[in-house]
């Protein structure tokens, strides 16, 4: 540039715009803040997604603690250098039984587990077929990735039988969540499989919401729809949600697993899951083998939840799994519902935009094996009592 030339103006403040952000945000009612949990209090939890009530089980504290005195605090360096301890392939080797695939590969977080999947397998070139309901991991991870993303609509294999069909010849992932997190409804997996093998395309299963919850003893999803060890079928899941603890996982044939390894740079450049959240999705997966009755129960919880709050008039899709959300009226509404909720003792999760796909705000109730009838009794006494007039 020309000494002489005019030089833009120079901003003063280089954070200056996230104020109007913040402004927008609130004038939106979508400001979002931190709040420190306490340890001990007498909130009933219906936020969290603990929904086998495994994450203060004794033995899962016992495992954690454990793991961390042997192994240490960190894993120490990533999975390829040292951050692989006897923990992790053993976790592996019975995570992959359970759900009844050939192999598993552990992550810091199912996040990580997802992008893994969607940048390693969705190459330049290739094509990813996502539902539009699909979770912000799986979204970033066709984002991640250099394959062409096609969003379909929500939960309709019609579409993606299209989609496919229109590029006849494509290497081609069809990715969805088993279990969407906003509605709580599920995926029809078996016709999606089906769209799959017709045109030769894997299909990738998010189970984040249905490992511990669906299935045999909650083996899963993809093992209910009968799809589990599959040769075209990788799932991912979560450690963090029924199995208490920390971390993600991705299920599938050992050969697809053994690309990862090579490949994932979500796995290859990341510090492998602490051994204490290890040992504790470890304990946890046991306790869940030795107590096969945890998932029914929660089920069971979730549709309690959902028959009493419709049958007083509140709107709520019918849970397929663990997940209740029931409709606000705004994002406000929303806010002051949970807060309202909050006050009477009762944590739910408050979802509003981004985090809903079609704008309506929610109370996101999940269920847990371990709610006894006097704190669904509670939970459901608390939500009617604050809800706003539809
Ligand atoms: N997929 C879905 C459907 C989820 O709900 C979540 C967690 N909210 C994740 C993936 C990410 O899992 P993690 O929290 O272990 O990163």
């Amino acid at each position: 540039m020309p000494e002489d030339a005019p030089r833009a103006a120079v901003p003063e403040d280089p954070f200056g715009w996230t104020a109007d952000e913040a402004r927008r945000r609130a004038d939106a009612g979508l400001v979002r803040t931190l709040r420190p949990r306490p340890a001990d209090t007498d909130l009933l939890d219906l936020a969290g997604n603990d929904y086998l009530g495994l994450t203060r089980h004794p033995e899962v504290t016992a495992a954690a603690a454990g793991a961390a005195r042997r192994w240490g605090a960190g894993a120490t360096g990533s999975r390829l250098v040292t951050g692989t301890t006897a923990l992790h392939a053993e976790l592996e080797r019975e995570l992959a039984g359970f759900c009844g695939f050939e192999a598993a590969l552990v992550f810091s977080s199912g996040y990580a587990a997802n992008l893994a999947v969607l940048t390693a397998l969705g190459a330049r070139g290739s094509l990813l077929v996502s539902d539009a309901d699909n979770h912000a991991s799986v979204v970033d991870g066709c984002r991640l990735s250099r394959a062409e993303t096609a969003v379909v609509p929500h939960a309709d294999p019609q579409a993606v039988r299209k989609t496919l069909a229109a590029h006849p010849g494509r290497r081609a992932l069809v990715v969805s969540d088993s279990v969407f997190s906003v509605d709580g409804d599920a995926a029809p997996l078996g016709a999606l499989a089906a769209a799959c093998r017709e045109h030769g395309a894997a299909l990738v299963v998010d189970d984040a919401h249905g490992l511990g919850v669906l299935g045999d003893g909650g083996r899963g999803a993809p093992h209910a729809a009968g799809l589990a060890g599959a040769p075209d079928v990788v799932a991912t899941v979560t450690l963090s949600k029924s199995l208490g603890s920390q971390g993600g996982a991705v299920l599938g044939p050992a050969r697809v697993v053994e690309h990862l390894v090579n490949a994932a740079r979500t796995f290859i450049f990341d510090t492998g899951l602490a051994p204490a959240a290890a040992g504790a999705a470890l304990a946890a997966l046991r306790l869940l083998r030795r107590e096969p009755d945890r998932p029914g129960r929660a089920r069971a919880v979730a549709a309690d939840l959902h028959t009493r709050l419709t049958a007083a008039g509140l709107s709520a899709a019918r849970p397929d799994a663990a997940v209740v959300s029931v409709r606000a009226p705004s994002p406000e509404a929303a806010v002051r519902w949970a807060a309202d909720c909050r006050a009477e003792g009762l944590a739910v999760g408050c979802f509003r935009p981004p985090s809903v796909p079609d704008g309506v705000s929610r109370l996101r109730l999940t269920a847990r094996a371990d709610l006894t009838e006097e704190q669904t009794d509670r939970a459901v006494a608390a939500v009617l009592r604050t809800a706003p007039p539809c």
